[in-house]
């Protein structure tokens, strides 16, 4: 994590802000408004054009420049946040951080934030202090802008920060504080991040299981999220926890799998963790040479990603191989090439291994004073850390010691703490057990709980399924029959209006469109039982065409016809509204006249006598003119049936013919009987 210092990265910021400040308050174009403007018109107007001229252009700058900075910036951010850009040198990284910061929109104070917090994480190399305080900076932004996501990689990027200045367990609260806060905003993929973070710390501490509990949690996240790169980094933590729990299969297949990766997408970075990790492995399962082998690939690769940090790393390891071997002067030689590169970093957190790893070199050397001192340092960092494997270690090495300078006492002391030492170890060793165990139950529970829930997702979604397949018969069920009840409606409408037109039809003479027989019969026997039912008068008229034989004779059967038809409308239009009038057959009408009295009755036959009397007819042949008879019957309730009226109305009126025909004539009841 080598590059500039903060303060070169923060200068240039401090005077972007400054130049967007002045940008917003419009400073230019005030000034340039402030010009004498009292010269002539001819120079107001050219300012006034330039004016024009120079909002437009400074509209268009904004308008499409801007945006597309944010966005060239945010997919910039996006893909090396995500590492799919990963450089995988110190200056690579910081290159692509520049370039990050090039693309900064100017005045924006959230993506000068995420610059901040990638830079805080990625680039930062100064020493411990300066890097908290400047997450702490970032930390205090963050909350002002309401900056959710950038606060919790600040106290992400604070708490890497804090494992090196005191010890891995101090940034334990920064971890969980940026956890919890993912949490709360439901941020699963920085939720991963932090325990991702604290399941490292977690593992330094040696709590190994809590290590691999965080890990394959965040694990989960990667896998279903389809974070591949994120997934293959947490895959190596694994791997690691699973080295110290001391599961050496498992961690082994785990980073063989990550080295052929690494080599497979060219990314030494990997490569070298996968070797380091190997060297570890193979140093602790007793195979010290090849133990050298690996941690030999890891530091070439180290020199060449110009990694210092990983560089020290390894050559602590190598000390570590070199004096499990009994190679006690070359681990020393090891360890003064490591002690530069954690010295420069200001890393403190390797010194209790440094030491202890020193003061075994001195034992085995036969400088027992010396490691007796320089254990005693270690011991107190191992103690701080908890570091109960190496505190172990440390007791049994410098028991050795105590024993060859033949001091009893201080040897038994340290036995049998290593005693304490070793049951603590036997607890922690089930307490693991306790943890992984529980972890792999409740993630089978949570699994089972899963598998439930999805079969009954299933399920509800089958039986919705099938109840909208059931809706759907339904609608169509519906829609058919409304259809089927619309044709039926339809059916019988028609039907209706035949019959009703077939009724209509079998009342009406076809010829002149007034009732026939049958119908005017049925009305006149109505009106004669209500007539006396209320006791009202009721006269019929009988009306016959004189001569009418000779009308067709002369002029024809149709024009006979339109005759009739004339007659008939002639007589509607002179009756009354109650009146009713039907064709008896022939060339005879008969006129029901309800509620009337003989003289009104004889009146109205006048009326049509007349009427016919007077029709016009050349239209229908030149000179033809025609006359009719009338007779008129009252009725008599006491004997009267409808026969007998017409018998009498009929009489008259051949009494009418009678006595020379275009007259009107009544007979009384008595007359006829
Ligand atoms: P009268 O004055 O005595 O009533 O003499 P008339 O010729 O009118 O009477 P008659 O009963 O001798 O003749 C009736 C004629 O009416 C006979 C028939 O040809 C004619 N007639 C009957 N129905 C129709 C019809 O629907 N159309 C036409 N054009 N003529 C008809
Ligand atoms: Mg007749
Ligand atoms: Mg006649």
């Amino acid at each position: 994590m080598k590059g500039t210092p903060p303060a070169t990265v923060s200068a240039p910021l401090a005077d972007m802000g400054r130049y967007t400040a002045r940008a917003r308050q419009g400073e230019a174009p005030i000034g340039f408004l402030a010009l004498p403007t009292s010269t002539h018109r001819g120079k107001l107007a050219l300012r006034f054009v330039l004016l024009l001229l120079l909002s437009l252009f400074l509209g268009r700058v904004f308008a499409s420049s801007s945006p597309d900075r944010a966005v060239a910036f945010d997919q910039y951010a996006g893909k090396l946040e995500r590492g799919e850009i990963a450089p995988d040198t110190q200056a690579g990284v910081l290159e692509a951080l520049a370039h990050m910061k090039s693309l900064l929109p100017p005045g924006d104070a959230r993506r000068e934030l995420r610059y901040r917090y990638m830079y805080c994480i990625m680039g930062l190399d100064a020493s411990p202090e300066q890097a908290i305080a400047y997450a702490e900076k970032g930390i205090a932004d963050a909350r002002r802008l309401g900056y959710v996501d950038a606060e919790i990689n600040f106290d992400f990027c604070r708490g890497s920060n804090q494992e090196a200045l005191t010890t891995p367990r101090d940034a334990l609260v920064d971890y969980n504080a940026g956890i919890n806060l993912a949490r709360s905003h439901e941020n699963q993929r920085l939720v991963a991040d932090g325990l991702t973070w604290r399941g490292s710390v977690q593992s330094l501490l040696g709590e190994h299981a809590l290590a691999l509990v965080d890990f394959l949690e965040a694990q989960k996240f990667y896998e279903t999220s389809g974070a591949p790169i994120e997934s293959e980094d947490n895959l190596f933590n694994i791997a690691v926890a699973y080295r110290r729990l001391g599961e050496q299969a498992q961690a082994r297949d785990y980073l063989d799998k990550l080295l052929a990766l690494g080599e497979q997408r060219h990314d030494r970075a990997q490569q070298l963790a996968a070797h380091m990790e190997l060297g570890f492995l193979e140093s602790e399962a007793g195979n010290q040479s090849a133990a050298e082998s690996q941690l030999g690939k890891a530091l070439a690769l180290a020199h060449a990603v110009d990694s210092r940090s990983r560089g020290a790393s390894i050559h602590l390891g190598l000390a570590q191989v070199d004096n499990l071997q009994g190679h006690y002067r070359e681990a020393l030689d090891e360890l003064a090439k490591a002690q530069p590169g954690f010295a420069r970093m200001g890393d403190r957190s390797n010194r209790d291994m440094v030491l202890l790893q020193t003061a075994e070199a001195h034992a085995g050397l036969g400088q027992y004073a010396v490691a007796i001192g320089e254990y005693g340092q270690a011991e107190k960092l191992l103690q701080e850390s908890g570091n109960l494997r190496y505190l172990a270690e440390l007791l049994d090495a410098r028991a050795r010691s105590y024993q060859a300078l033949g001091q009893l006492g201080p040897e038994v002391a340290d036995l049998r703490r290593l005693v304490k030492v070793g049951e603590a170890l036997d607890r922690k060793a089930h307490s693991d057990n306790a943890t992984l165990m529980n972890y792999q139950f409740q993630t089978a529970q949570r699994d089972q709980e899963n598998r439930r829930l999805a079969a009954d997702r299933a399920l509800k979604e089958q039986q919705l399924e099938s109840l909208e397949r059931v809706r759907h018969w339904q609608r169509l069920a519906l829609v058919l029959g409304g259809v089927l009840i619309v044709l039926l409606l339809w059916l019988a409408l028609r039907q209706f209006r035949r019959s009703r037109k077939l009724h209509r039809m079998a009342m009406t003479d076809p010829l002149t469109g007034i009732a026939n027989r049958r119908h005017i019969e049925q009305l006149a026997r109505n009106a004669l039982g209500h007539a006396g039912a209320n006791g009202e008068p009721l006269c019929v008229l009988v009306l016959d065409v004189d001569h009418f034989k000779a009308v067709n004779d002369a002029f024809g059967h149709a024009v006979g016809d339109q005759v009739l038809v004339r007659v008939a409308q002639a007589c509607k239009h002179a009756l009354r509204r109650f009146d009713m009038l039907g064709r008896l057959g022939g060339e005879e009408f008969l006129v029901v006249l309800p509620d009337t009295s003989m003289d009104v009755a004889m009146q109205i036959a006048e009326r049509l006598r007349r009427k016919v009397e007077s029709l016009p007819l050349g239209s229908l042949a030149p000179g033809l003119q025609i006359t009719a008879s009338v007779g008129v019957a009252e009725a008599e309730h006491e004997a009267d049936d409808l026969p007998e009226l017409v018998r009498r109305a009929d009489t008259a009126m051949y009494r009418a013919k009678d006595a020379g025909r275009n007259r009107v004539e009544v007979v009384a009841r008595a007359q006829v009987v």
